[in-house]
């Protein structure tokens, strides 16, 4: 499994270190980690979405996490990416400050990492997902009960590298 970071502008900023990266791989059953072949950490403003998991052949799966905020002011800022509930939901529980009306979310370093890590469980618990042949799985648009059922495993997961 490789770790790959785009380059990005000086003004953004990259939130998870390789060494976060396996603090979440003590947590992480390794067959699962096995069968990821990439993550990726970047940021496209074109994107909306903050997280991505794709299946690539038989059982090989990369991911991407689209979130590297920028320094303002002395505070780092996103902008929002979705429209969903659940998407402004997550940044919320994050600590993130969305202000709807400029579509910018305010960050403090500690939140926005812990929104890094939260989308990467996220998209982590789409793999484990696939891997059970859970309902619904392998579809390209996956189902609001998916969603849900990678979000609860990304909350449980964050509770334990905390
Ligand atoms: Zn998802």
């Amino acid at each position: 499994m490789r770790i790959i970071y785009d380059s990005v502008s000086p003004e953004y900023i990259h939130l998870l270190s390789k060494a976060d990266v396996s603090r979440i791989r003590n947590h992480v059953p390794s067959d699962i980690w096995e069968r990821i072949l990439y993550i990726r950490f970047g940021f496209s403003g074109n994107s909306t979405h903050a997280g991505r998991m794709v299946c690539r052949g038989s059982r090989s799966y990369r991911i991407r996490v689209n979130f590297c905020p920028k320094r303002v002011e002395g505070r780092l800022q996103s902008p929002v990416v979705c429209r969903q509930k659940g998407y402004l939901d997550g940044v919320r529980r994050c600590g993130g400050k969305p202000d709807l009306a400029t579509k910018t979310i305010d960050w403090d370093l500690e939140n926005a990492k812990r929104y890094a890590f939260y989308v990467l469980l996220h998209e982590i618990g789409h793999v484990v997902y696939a891997e059970k042949d859970l309902p619904g799985s392998g579809t390209f648009r996956p189902s609001p009960k998916e969603e849900d059922w990678c979000d609860n495993y990304s909350t449980r997961l964050m509770q334990r590298i905390r």
